[in-house]
């Protein structure tokens, strides 16, 4: 089979191949790009001995075109080198620890993949990624690129708006990265990284953003539902999906159009709840966001919305995806309740994903065993942990030796003129 070509859900662009895609994030109708076909699953996915076997063996077939393997393969080793546990909590219930990298999030698997790929793909270009982040993403991007050759990265947040943690993971010195304390909020950081990619670009140089809706964050993001279902012995799963951009949920579909045993997904949102009401009743307003405790999924409009539709087009879209929203004191009591039951912390998101598949069960009597994607450390929310459960987690290692590494960050007022020098240095 073919390598795909990767083609805009707007139509009017040329189709590009991966690394084209990858470079461009965007592809320039405004659209996102999706493989014009589908690489089915290697018929011996089960039996993969390791995380970046797998990954290999997934990936290779989206990209072969641009990444010879024996380019792909250490990338991916590299990228992946740490453990993505499928945790048993009875019931024929599982949570799939995707935490366990440098920044305690599942976007790292993306971050770090992405920024391998990107490296690679850039062939002596340099390359300048511009992002606005509100928590997660912020520190996945810095920590994946870091010293990538070729690639510098400029880092927005808005000051004093992310936890401390959060913050204490964007500040740290990384080299390659700058980071900056907008004085203002992340629709001020959101709009400034819109307003540079006006700017004049110097010869040689590009520019990109790293947000969810590019496609080298994507594709690797399936690579752990096909981990999760090989490492267990299950035939089949339903997948609940903490959701915000649904990035994460796009993957997961594009897994099990490429033949993963999935029965189906749940898009389990917090009170930002556009993506349930549109399963629901095909809801078609988007409301601004508002503040959750499960913070990184407080998404008013979610870009990959209409790669979803693009990818399970029609009534497919509610066959397969069935939707929820959790509000604030539901995930407090969801991380009562399973911390009761069975000892396991579960961080914010992850409890609204828990109490998805409660919700899920009762309302459709499916009792097919259930995966949910554990998306964050506990530790990374402790304000939240010791509301729910009168104590705070433990911080792991990784977290601690933050403490001690040096900080580089400038403050910044929220206007292009301030951000300007940055982007030439
Ligand atoms: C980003 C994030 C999400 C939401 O993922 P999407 O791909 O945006 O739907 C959920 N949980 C955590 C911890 C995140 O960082």
């Amino acid at each position: 089979m073919t390598t795909p070509q990767y083609i805009s859900t707007r139509d009017s662009s040329p189709a590009v191949g991966f690394a084209e895609a990858l470079l461009n994030g965007l592809a320039p109708d405004g659209g996102l790009y999706l493989p014009d076909r589908i690489p089915p699953l290697p018929s011996d996915w089960r039996d993969a001995a390791s995380l970046p076997d797998l990954a290999f063996e997934v990936l290779h077939p989206w990209l072969a075109d641009d990444f010879a393997p024996d380019r792909l393969r250490p990338l991916l080793a590299d990228a992946l080198d740490f453990p993505i546990p499928l945790v048993p909590l009875g019931d024929d219930l599982y949570v799939l620890e995707l935490f366990h990298g440098p920044t305690l999030s599942f976007k790292d698997v993306g971050a770090r993949t992405m920024a391998r790929l990107t490296a690679e793909a850039l062939h002596g270009e340099r390359l300048t990624i511009l992002v606005a982040t509100s928590g997660d993403t912020g520190s996945a991007v810095a920590d994946g690129f870091a010293g990538q050759p070729g690639v510098r990265v400029v880092l927005l947040y808005p000051k004093g708006q992310v936890s401390p943690v959060q913050e204490r993971q964007l500040i740290v010195e990384r080299p390659g990265v700058q980071t900056l304390a907008v004085e203002g909020t992340f629709d001020d950081c959101q709009r400034l990284v819109k307003a540079a990619f006006g700017e004049p670009v110097p010869e040689g140089e590009r520019r990109s953003s790293a947000n969810s809706i590019n496609v080298g964050r994507l594709l690797p993001q399936m690579l752990y539902y096909t981990w999760a279902l090989a490492q267990s012995d299950l035939d089949e799963a339903v997948v609940c999906v903490p959701s915000g951009n649904l990035g994460n949920l796009t993957a997961g579909v594009m897994a099990a159009r490429a033949g993963l045993p999935i029965r189906r997904f749940i898009a389990a949102h917090n009170a930002n709840d556009f993506f349930p009401r549109y399963l629901d009743y095909g809801a078609d307003d988007f409301p601004a966001s508002v503040r959750t405790l499960s913070n990184a999924m407080d998404v008013g409009a979610p870009s990959n919305f209409e790669r979803l539709q693009a990818l399970l087009p029609g009534e497919t879209l509610r066959d397969r995806l069935w939707g929820t929203s959790v509000t604030d004191d539901e995930t407090l009591a969801s991380m009562r309740a399973v911390y009761e039951a069975t000892g396991y912390l579960a961080d914010p998101h992850t409890a609204v994903g828990l109490e998805g598949v409660r919700r899920y069960r009762q309302a459709t009597g499916d009792t097919t065993p259930a995966i949910v994607l554990s998306t964050a450390h506990p530790t990374k929310f402790p304000e939240a942990v010791e509301r729910a459960l009168g104590f705070a987690p433990e911080t792991p290692p990784a977290l601690a030796a933050l403490t001690n590494r040096p900080t580089f960050v400038a403050p910044i007022a929220p206007t292009l003129e301030a951000l300007r020098p940055y982007l030439r240095k």
